[in-house]
This record gives C-alpha cells, sequence and structure tokens, in this order.
C-alpha cells in the first residue's frame, strides 16, 4: 500500500467569517482526503508568529499575525496519497490574482492578505504545524474560544 501523508490546513478568520468552512471541507472530501481532524479556535499572537516564524523579516509580517488573530480559525488535519502537494494544488497560489480558476483561493479570494486558507508546504512543516494546532501545548494558545466563536456568528 502506499504511503499515507497528513497536511495541515487552516481556513483563516476572513474564509471562517464569510462562511467557507462547508464549502472548503467539501472540495477537499470531493478530492479523496479523510478528515482526522477538525476544530474551530481562536489564536492567541504567540500561535500565529510561530506558525509564520519563517516570514517574520517580512514587511507584512505584522499584518499577517493580526489578520490570523483577528477572529476564529478554522485548523484541520486533511489525510492521503501526497497529502501536502495535492492540498497545495486544491487551495491554489499564494496570490488571488495568479490562483487558477477551480481552486479555492482562485475561486473565493480576491487579495494576498485575505487568501482564506493555508496548507503545509511541505511534510516537515505539516508535521511542525499539526504539532503547533493539535499538540499537548495547543490548548496554550487559545484565545478567547467562546469570544471568538460569537464573532463568528454574529
Ligand atoms: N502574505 C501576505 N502578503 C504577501 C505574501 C504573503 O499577506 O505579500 C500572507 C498570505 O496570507 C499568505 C501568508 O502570508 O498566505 C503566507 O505566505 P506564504 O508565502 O507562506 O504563502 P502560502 O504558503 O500561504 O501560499
Amino acid at each position: 500500500m502506499q504511503q499515507q501523508e497528513q497536511t495541515f490546513v487552516m481556513v483563516k478568520p476572513d474564509g471562517v467569517l464569510r462562511g467557507l468552512i462547508g464549502a472548503i471541507v467539501s472540495r477537499f472530501e470531493q478530492k479523496g482526503f479523510k478528515l482526522a481532524a477538525i476544530e474551530i479556535l481562536t489564536i492567541d499572537r504567540a500561535l500565529a508568529e510561530r506558525h509564520y516564524g519563517e516570514l517574520r523579516a517580512k514587511p507584512f509580517f505584522g499584518e499577517l499575525v493580526a489578520y490570523l488573530t483577528s477572529g476564529p480559525v478554522c485548523a484541520m488535519i486533511w489525510q492521503g496519497l501526497h497529502a501536502v502537494e495535492n492540498a497545495r494544488a486544491l487551495i491554489g497560489k499564494t496570490n488571488p490574482v495568479e490562483a487558477a480558476p477551480g481552486t479555492i483561493r482562485g475561486d473565493f479570494a480576491m487579495d494576498i492578505a485575505g487568501n482564506i486558507v493555508h496548507g503545509s508546504d511541505s511534510a516537515a512543516s505539516a508535521e511542525r504545524e499539526i504539532g503547533l494546532f493539535f499538540g499537548r501545548t495547543a490548548d496554550d494558545h487559545r484565545a478567547g474560544w467562546l469570544a471568538g466563536l460569537d464573532e463568528a456568528h454574529g
């Protein structure tokens, strides 16, 4: 049997606020992925900064952290063959302007600063990000779980 792989996918706050969790989950299911874990949570600044640690020196880093902590996210683990690469293909290019129609960003997003979904870019990133969001210390990084839900659902 071929090796199953896991990847980390997250609907970012703008995707949650716009009610796109279901549409995004559907696309992963239709593609053939299996959902291994899913959770709505609002994350704190420390987790957002660790998650995007590689981008710390970028000029947009502050805005990116503010974006990611602005409301609840939907964190997921999706499983399947070549899960990391298949998820990246399904999600589309970072900039929605360049993301092909048919991809999630191509169909649902307009601007790079609000590209609604994250997918790990390598197997090593997937392992690291799954650990950050679903591992032992994940509970320490929740910022107002119920407050976040209230915000998302008005
Ligand atoms: N981003 C941004 N401006 C940029 C580049 C990236 O706001 O010029 C944000 C965007 O939300 C992106 C995230 O930073 O999804 C991470 O960037 P990366 O290059 O890792 O792209 P991704 O792996 O998300 O496609």
